[in-house]
């Protein structure tokens, strides 16, 4: 469901710019918005969410598609934990749809889709292996990457049940917003997958707004 927002940016507390292929790693407190634009349209935002006060606690794709009764992700959907708490909720969205089915890129995986030379190619997983390495301060671990979000995605799923990774619905600029019902760690790969079109094959930056 498309919900334009009313917050300004130079109301924003902090904004930050993520490059392609960077990772972006950040506390959200109770009750603030974190906005994610997609700055230049069709690029991929692989998202984590933690409970910050305890991150076994964390982003549940499995409670959250149950409890909302639906598979894809819009204004409206309540981001559910492993305990069935309100971690999230998404409060605008310009895009109108995100994935939460069809995972993160690993080398592993850009293995068995593609071809065994994409091994050394850049995925999702080592941003976020990156991102728990250099930043032990949050307390996480390499079994805390679990489900996650991938916001401006296009998985759609066929009449037969089977997910298809396909041309993205975003486009420049839209945005999508989340509002934190509780203390929050956002861990965030900008995806810098090259062999599928879930990035129009040219990966592009977004843009991290919080207001207070
Ligand atoms: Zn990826």
């Amino acid at each position: 469901m498309i919900k334009e927002s009313t917050l300004q940016p130079e109301h924003a507390k902090s904004s930050y710019h993520v490059k392609a292929g960077d990772y972006f790693f950040v506390k959200v407190n109770a009750g603030e918005i974190l906005r994610i634009v997609d700055l230049e349209g069709n690029q991929a935002a692989d998202t984590l969410f933690y409970y910050a006060n305890n991150p076994k606690e964390r982003y549940s794709a499995m409670d959250t598609i149950r409890e909302q009764g639906a598979l894809y992700l819009t204004t409206g959907s309540k981001l559910k934990t492993n305990h069935n708490r309100d971690l999230l909720e998404i409060v605008a969205d310009t895009c109108g749809r995100h994935d939460t089915v069809g995972g993160a890129c690993a080398t592993e995986s850009n293995t068995v889709r593609y071809d065994l030379e994409k091994r050394c190619m850049h995925a999702c997983r080592d941003s976020w292996m990156l991102a728990i390495q250099e930043h032990p301060e949050y307390g996480l671990c390499k079994d805390d990457i679990t489900h996650n979000i991938n916001f401006f995605m296009n998985v759609p799923v066929t009449v037969n049940g089977k997910l298809t990774f396909e041309d993205g619905i975003s486009a420049p600029g839209k945005y999508v917003e989340l509002e934190a019902k509780l203390d929050t760690l956002v861990l965030i790969s900008n995806c810098p997958q090259l062999n599928n079109p879930c990035n129009g094959y040219n990966p592009t930056p977004i843009q991290i707004l919080i207001w207070e």
